[in-house]
């Protein structure tokens, strides 16, 4: 043996990151389960099952390819690694270079050298050339520049259809009397039920654990949802929990498909004709748009970006959100309770709901951001956080944003079936059965509008404050709000 490769539980893929010039004759491959990563904290069940099932399915694939691959459970990354040396010395460490700040530095200072890390179509090198031209880091200048670069949805340089974004067609709220695609049901094997018994739970049926599973997850979103992912991304509804997201953020994040494999196989779906542009825009914007982006945003900024706090939030965090069952708010019962079951909700419940609602609480970002981290499957570091700080809590001033993202039930109640059953009237501000958003929202402007008053952006929002005949009600309506949501009985 020549080398080690550690294999981290977030590049597993046989073609890309180290192993993309791997020789099994000369390349033994490390992967370390760390029992920090395992009890280190506070981890969804779900997602541990996931990590650790899919890493060891990935130990074995490799094994299947005729390589040998040690896979050592020890304390920490570092302490298996060490062990690994221990049985063969002398070797150097490559890696790809790793997903986080943290492990960056680390694994550097251990020793480890590092090859290029190839998991995104757009290199950290190359976004940055792009955020050095900016003046503000606007998603949408990026996806533009993306489309161009890859050639995709551009003809002679002109967006296909005519238009970059077709946000507008994609807005639409929950359909009703629909029917949605059957789930699509992942059988677990003799290394999933293992992994799942240890961790005290049963497989989770909803995720794949093996890169085979995520190519039928792929091939199913492709034939069963494609077409209505746009029009539908952004509803909300108690009906279904996928509606028709592909499901694929958590497979794409740990590596098992890669982006240029996604985006190859939904440009051939489109490519037969009977996909409106419309749909195939709002998925392919957030493969290389939306996820590339956030990656982008993450390196470039440095690792203090995750501690930053402009607006102040000092508030721990909500009862409701460690439990469901600590709030009558149906949206966020409903919401909750789904991240228990499975360790996902899509992009807007955790947008426009759950930040949406530590925003205006004022709960303390990094308190939101290690809640956020521990209980989605797909939470690697580089997703969260310029989505909690950058995106959801405005904590960083505006250095991503150029506006925070907050909304009364008023937005909920258009995009949900959520506030039909609920205790709560998304119209009202003031009063006992006045929806805490509607109330909070208010609040926020109020209180923020000093800080806000220079952003053209916000005027509008700020100007509704002067239309409001019922300031003193409604603020102390926010205190009795805030005051239950502090003990879970709101
Ligand atoms: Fe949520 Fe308010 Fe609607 Fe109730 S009324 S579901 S609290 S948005």
């Amino acid at each position: 043996m020549k080398r080690i490769l550690y294999i981290p539980f977030d590049h597993l893929h046989p073609d890309f990151g180290v192993l993309n010039a791997a020789d099994a004759a000369a390349d033994l491959i490390v992967m370390v389960e760390s029992q920090r990563m395992v009890s280190g904290s506070n981890w969804h069940k779900v997602r541990l099952y996931f990590l650790i099932s899919a890493a060891m399915h990935f130990a074995q694939e490799m094994r299947d390819r005729g390589f040998t691959v040690l896979y050592i459970q020890a304390p920490t990354t570092i302490d298996g690694l060490k062990e690994a040396q221990q049985s063969y010395p002398g070797l150097p460490i490559w890696s790809a270079e790793p997903s986080s700040h943290r492990q960056f530095h680390a694994l550097k200072e251990f020793g480890v050298q590092y090859v290029e890390n190839d998991f995104f179509l757009t290199s950290r090198t190359l976004f940055a050339v792009w955020a050095d031209r900016q003046k503000s880091y606007l998603m949408e200048n990026f996806y533009r520049a993306q489309r161009i670069r890859l050639g995709i949805l551009v003809n002679d340089g002109e967006p296909e259809g005519g238009r970059w974004n077709f946000d507008k067609e994609n807005r639409l709220p929950p359909p009703k009397n629909y029917s949605y695609p059957a789930y699509l049901v992942h059988e677990s094997d003799e290394i999933d039920r293992e992994v799942a018994s240890r961790l005290g739970i049963d497989p989770a049926s909803a995720w794949a654990t093996t890169r085979v599973g995520a190519r039928r997850q792929l091939d199913y979103f492709l034939e069963h949802h494609f077409p209505f992912f746009g029009p539908y991304e952004d509803a909300m509804t108690t009906e279904n929990w996928a509606l028709h997201h592909s499901l694929l953020s958590p497979y794409l994040n740990v590596g098992l498909l890669h982006p240029s494999e996604v985006i190859t196989a939904a440009l051939k779906r489109y490519a037969k004709g009977d996909i409106p542009i419309a749909g195939a825009e709002g998925f392919i914007r957030q493969i290389i748009g939306w996820r590339e982006y956030i990656n982008g945003i993450y390196w470039h900024f440095d690792e203090g970006f995750k501690d930053r706090n402009e607006l102040g939030g000092v508030r721990k965090l909500l009862p409701l959100l460690k439990d469901s069952r600590k709030t009558s708010m149906n949206c966020l019962q409903h919401i909750v309770g789904e991240i228990e079951e499975r360790a996902w909700t899509h992009h807007i419940p955790r947008l426009m709901v759950l930040s949406n609602l530590a925003l205006l609480t004022g709960v303390n970002p990094q308190e939101f951001l290690i809640w956020m981290r521990e209980n989605f499957i797909d939470a690697s570091d580089w997703v969260m956080v310029p989505n909690v700080i950058g995106m959801g809590m405005h904590a960083d001033g505006g250095a991503m944003m150029t506006k925070p993202y907050v909304s009364g039930g008023s937005y909920i109640s258009k995009m949900s079936d959520y506030c039909k059953g609920c205790a709560y009237d998304p119209k009202k501000r003031s009063g006992d059965d006045a929806c805490p958003f509607t109330t909070l929202y208010w609040n926020f402007l109020i209180e923020n509008r000093a800080t806000f008053s220079k952003n053209h952006r916000m005027a509008q929002q700020l100007a509704g404050i002067d239309r409001l005949k019922d300031v003193e009600l409604l603020q102390a309506r926010a205190v009795e709000v805030l005051a239950g949501l502090d003990r879970g009985d709101i």
